[in-house]
């Protein structure tokens, strides 16, 4: 399979392949490896899984926007709500790594849903593939020039690794640049077919960053704001925070992480999440000669045999660190300084109303395992449409799955609560901890990967614990839960302090002992938790921790220091009390 996907990129001549042929055939899908190329154009070809039987299968595509930092203007937002209704499945789903993705768009309006978003200067290219995906950066739309330089790298970066071929513009746009490309393609395979000779390789176009194999598997880059890890950079191959001078205005390097990654296999110990380890600092002036470097080590590096192994993180875990940070010296030429001190990593998730820098404010807007839907009662789609629509905010979508509206006036606030709750949309002053550090993938029906339900799970999951944690007297501790369908980890559940994964159809494993921070790997607690019995196993582990807990102690940190062998033990002899007190009081029958 590797092998067969490093050699599609090799001979796809710059992204293309067979693609633009098939897009043009009267058939509802693309054969596997058109699928696999699709995937740097920022679509996924998927079917409807609740659909059984392989000749009923419904195809249909993801499309996922790139967006650094998740920063979008007003016009932007709307064109990808109104595409939902053009040519997707009427809603949207916000990702993880502050992206969006419209469901359900059929072949034949591919085209046009990407032209769609062009016009609004949004591209796909390179939302997925192995190349640098989405960059990520603190959505908090606070306007200091301290973000503004850290948004500005972000933007850098994302630009310096994007794909140079114009097969996307010539595919999907049809602009003149590319309809050029395109004859000189055709001019070249014309003049190959009147010599006879084995020219394949058209490629008229360079990709200097990632040559003709891309990269070995996909890329994440995430930058934070120090002391404030909402984009948990220990997750990504390259994580970076911004250190700010003493004037508290400037930014004057980065202290750089690398080798984070957080998918693994079930029963293949080879595989691991892992956090990033840290390589060195980068001045302002060098850090984006220093991730190129990163990337080009990778590049030639990585496994390109077992996809499995694929990601960066294996290569730093095998060279060891050490040896990693020598290969990019070699690669730089120069070497960098060690990490320098920087502040505790914190947690903010922006929700609800805060003052920005210009007097003006922005709203954080919770949005349920980010879909963007209009379901029962509450309309969060119509309602973030109507106050876009009305006061033209920027809008920032958040690395939990969320949303930031910002640029109001101060007197725009009691309206816009109003029209909020119109829609019954939920001030977060208003919804239970546990929901609002909750976060699921998609799964089910739409993800090819996932073994159970996540998004669509989750939310009734939510509805059973809220009462226990309420009864336990723990409704106002803030600890994460976040489910994913399968173990890659989209929904970066290994970091969670409840991290629930699909094992299959029904059943999940619980791990336990992450944080907010994102700066601890959970581990494995329970296997094959069937579903029904999950709100009882957490309700025994958090009985465990009130019990066991020292004073100010966090779920996380106490599953951590005790680890799941003496947790069990705690929640066993917590269960056999239990057990011998409801036997004693039972009434005694003859
Ligand atoms: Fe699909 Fe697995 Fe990612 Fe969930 S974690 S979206 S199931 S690949």
């Amino acid at each position: 399979m590797s092998g067969s996907v490093e050699t599609l990129k090799a001979t796809s001549n710059g992204l293309r392949g067979a693609l633009p042929i098939q897009l043009a055939q009267p058939t509802p899908l693309f054969d596997d490896d058109v699928k696999n190329l699709l995937k740097f154009h920022g679509i996924y070809q998927q079917h409807d899984r609740d659909v059984r039987g392989r000749n009923n299968r419904v195809y249909s595509f993801m499309v996922r926007s790139r967006i650094p930092g998740g920063r979008l203007n007003a016009f932007q937002y709307l064109i990808h709500d109104a595409l939902a209704d053009a040519f997707g499945q009427h809603d949207l789903r916000l990702t993880t790594r502050q992206g969006i993705q419209l469901h359900g768009v059929i072949k034949e309006n591919l085209k046009p849903t990407l032209r769609g978003l062009n016009e609004t200067l949004i591209s796909t290219l390179a939302a997925c593939g192995d190349v640098a995906r989405n960059v990520m950066f603190c959505p908090a739309p606070f306007g200091d020039p301290v973000r503004e330089q850290i948004q500005a790298v972000a933007q850098a970066i994302s630009d310096h690794l994007r794909p140079h071929t114009r097969a996307y513009h010539e595919i999907w746009l049809e602009d003149e640049e590319g309809n050029k490309v395109r004859q000189s393609l055709e001019s070249a395979a014309q003049e190959a077919a009147a010599t006879d000779t084995a020219a394949t390789d058209t490629t008229a176009e360079i990709e200097p960053i990632y040559g003709k194999t891309y990269m070995p598997r996909k890329f994440k880059i995430a930058l934070a704001f120090p002391g404030d890890n909402c984009t948990d950079i220990f997750s990504n191959d390259i994580g970076l925070v911004g250190l700010v001078a003493e004037d508290g205005e400037t930014v004057h390097g980065y202290n750089l992480y690398v080798g984070g990654g957080l998918g693994q296999t079930h029963n293949a110990a080879e595989t691991f999440p892992h956090l990033a380890e840290p390589l060195g600092y980068a001045s302002h002036e060098q850090v984006l000669d220093v991730v190129e470097k990163i990337v080009l080590v990778q590049r030639d590096f990585g496994n390109r045999e077992d996809r499995k192994l694929a990601r960066m993180k294996y290569l730093v875990y095998n060279w060891g660190i050490e040896a990693f940070r020598a290969k990019v010296f070699e690669y730089l030429g120069y070497e960098l300084e060690p990490v320098h001190p920087m502040p505790d990593m914190g947690y903010d998730d922006h929700m609800g109303w805060h003052e920005q820098r210009d007097g003006r404010w922005f709203c954080g807007i919770y949005v349920e395992n980010g879909r963007v839907a209009d379901a029962g009662a509450t309309r969060i789609r119509s309602g973030l449409r109507a106050v876009i629509q009305k006061y033209k905010p920027n809008v920032t979508i958040t690395g939990q799955q969320n949303i930031i509206l910002s640029g109001f006036q101060a007197e725009e606030r009691d309206a816009v609560d109003a029209l909020l709750a119109e829609y019954n949309i939920a001030p977060i002053e208003s919804l239970s901890r546990v929901r609002r550090h909750s976060m699921a993938c998609p799964a089910l029906p739409s993800c090819g990967l996932a073994l159970a339900e996540a998004e669509r799970y989750l939310p009734s999951l939510i509805d059973e614990l809220e009462p226990i944690v309420a009864e336990l007297g723990l409704d106002q501790e803030d600890f994460s839960i976040r489910m994913t369908g399968c173990p890659n980890g989209c929904a970066r559940p290994y970091v969670a302090d409840l991290g629930i994964v699909g094992r299959t159809l029904g059943k999940y494993n619980l791990h336990l002992g992450g944080n907010m921070e994102g700066t601890r790997l959970n581990t494995l607690y329970q296997e094959l938790v069937p579903a029904a019995e999950l709100p009882q196993l957490v309700r025994n582990v958090l009985t465990a921790y009130l019990a066991t807990r020292t004073p100010q102690e966090r779920v996380g940190d106490w599953a951590s220091r005790l680890g799941a062998e003496t947790i069990a033990q705690h929640v066993a002899q917590q269960t056999s009390v239990e057990h011998a007190s409801a036997d004693k009081s039972a009434p005694i029958t003859a």
